[in-house]
Formats: C-alpha cells, sequence, structure tokens
C-alpha cells in the first residue's frame, strides 16, 4: 500500500463526494474553469471530464486525488503514475550526489574539501 508523503503513514483508497439532502454524488474533474449557468448550475462546453479517485492517508489525513483522461479514474494506474514522477524526482537528486561524489573521488585533495563542505550545506 501506498505510503503518505507527509508523515509516511498508510495511503487507504476512498472518494470524495457531495451529499445534497441526502442524495449523494462523486465529485469529478473537468479541464479549465466552467462557466455558471442557470441551467445546469455549471456549464463546461463539452470539455473533457474525468472521474476522481483519491488516497487518505490513516494518521494524518492528508489527501491525495488522481483525475482519469476522460474515462473513469483507475486508482491503479493513476497512483502508480504518481508514484512514479516521485521516484523519478528521487532518482535525478541520488544521481547528482553521485556525480557529485565521482567527481571528489578522482579530484586534487584541495577541491575535494571545498566539494565535501558543499555537501555538508546541502543537508542543512
Ligand atoms: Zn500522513
Amino acid at each position: 500500500m501506498a505510503e503518505c508523503p507527509k508523515c509516511q503513514g498508510r495511503m487507504e483508497e476512498g472518494a470524495p463526494y457531495v451529499d445534497m439532502w441526502g442524495w449523494r454524488m462523486l465529485v469529478r474533474w473537468v479541464d479549465g474553469r466552467p462557466r455558471k449557468s442557470s441551467w445546469s448550475g455549471l456549464s463546461f462546453d463539452g470539455r473533457e471530464r474525468s472521474d476522481i479517485s483519491s488516497l487518505r492517508c490513516d494518521t494524518c489525513g492528508f489527501i491525495e486525488l488522481y483525475a482519469g483522461n476522460g474515462a473513469g479514474a483507475d486508482y491503479g494506474t493513476m497512483h502508480l503514475r504518481a508514484e512514479n514522477e516521485r521516484l523519478k524526482l528521487e532518482m535525478a537528486r541520488v544521481m547528482d550526489r553521485v556525480k557529485t561524489l565521482e567527481r571528489i573521488a578522482t579530484d586534487p585533495a584541495e577541491r575535494t574539501a571545498r566539494e565535501i563542505e558543499d555537501l555538508r550545506d546541502k543537508d542543512r
């Protein structure tokens, strides 16, 4: 199961919904800004709409929302896509540190001391 990006708690699947005097409806997504309509409340002008799936942290309550691309929101693929983006960012950060460490390992001592100090500053 997914881990909360705020507190590392356990993320559980759920759904945001609207309760209108006992009539319950799921919240959906529309691309762009909707216009007000006296007939239906909001006008979407034929724009793409999709379902939303979501995760909530069972520790801190943080909520993540995922909107599908036109069709229904598929929690599994959207969650994996978001996790993939997080991992890409983490990998880029790690690769940056590896490059710095490679430079340190192959450069003269004077420059090595400066690079080590730079790494210490990054951790603060
Ligand atoms: Zn959390």
